[in-house]
C-alpha cells in the first residue's frame, strides 16, 4: 500500500515533538563526564616525586619537569608543564610513571577556545585535577581515593571560589560513577 512509509515517518516525527529534548545548549550547559572517560591526561601534584620519568618517556617532548633538591633528599617541583598542543595522547607517560601521578582522565574544560591555552603549567594542571576529584567522589581515575589532606584542600578552595570552574558551566544530570 502506498503511503505506509510516509505514515511511519510522521509517527516518528510526532513522537519526537512531544518527547523531552535530547540535546543540550553546549557549551553553556554540559553533561557530567564519566569518571571512566580517558579523554585527556590528569596530573596529580601530591603523587608526583618530580622524577622526570614521564618526560623521558614522552616521544613528543610535551612534558617539562624542572626540580631543585630539598634538604631531605626529595625534589622540589619548580615547574611541571604539559604542552597539549603537541601531545598525541599515546599514554606512554601514564605507563611510565611509577607513582600514578599522571593518569588518563579528563573533565569537560579540556575543550578550549584558544589553541595556546592547551599549554598547561602545574597550576592549571592542578586545577583540572582537583576539579576531576571534586566531581568524582575524590577518587583518582585508577580507583584510589585521594588522601584526606587533598580532600580538605579542595574543600577550602571551593569555599574560597564557589563559582563553577568555567564561565557558564551548568552541569546537568547525576554522577555517572560506576
Ligand atoms: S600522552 Fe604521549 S605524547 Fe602526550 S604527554 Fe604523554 S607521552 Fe607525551
Ligand atoms: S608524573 Fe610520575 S613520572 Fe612524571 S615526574 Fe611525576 S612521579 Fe615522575
Amino acid at each position: 500500500m502506498y503511503g505506509i512509509g510516509l505514515l511511519k515517518g510522521m509517527v516518528v516525527t510526532i513522537k519526537r515533538m512531544v518527547m523531552p529534548v535530547a540535546t543540550i545548549q553546549f557549551p553553556e550547559v554540559t553533561r557530567p563526564m564519566s569518571p571512566r572517560a580517558r579523554t585527556n591526561l590528569l596530573w596529580f601534584d601530591e603523587r608526583c616525586t618530580g622524577c622526570s620519568t614521564c618526560a623521558q618517556a614522552c616521544p613528543d617532548g610535551c612534558i617539562l619537569v624542572e626540580t631543585s633538591p630539598n634538604a631531605d633528599g626529595t625534589l622540589n617541583k619548580v615547574r611541571y608543564e604539559i604542552d597539549f598542543r603537541i601531545c598525541m595522547y599515546c599514554g606512554l607517560c601514564v605507563e611510565a610513571c611509577p607513582y600514578q601521578a599522571i593518569q588518563s582522565g579528563g573533565v569537560f574544560e579540556d575543550a578550549v577556545y584558544e589553541f595556546d591555552t592547551m599549554y598547561k603549567d602545574k597550576h592549571a594542571l592542578t586545577k583540572l585535577a582537583h576539579e576531576h576529584l571534586r566531581r568524582n567522589d575524590f577518587t583518582y581515575p585508577h580507583g584510589q581515593v585521594a588522601p584526606k589532606e587533598i580532600i580538605e584542600l579542595i574543600a577550602i578552595d571551593q569555599r574560597a571560589h564557589p563559582e563553577p570552574m568555567s564561565k557558564g558551566e551548568r552541569v546537568v544530570g547525576a554522577s555517572t560513577r560506576g
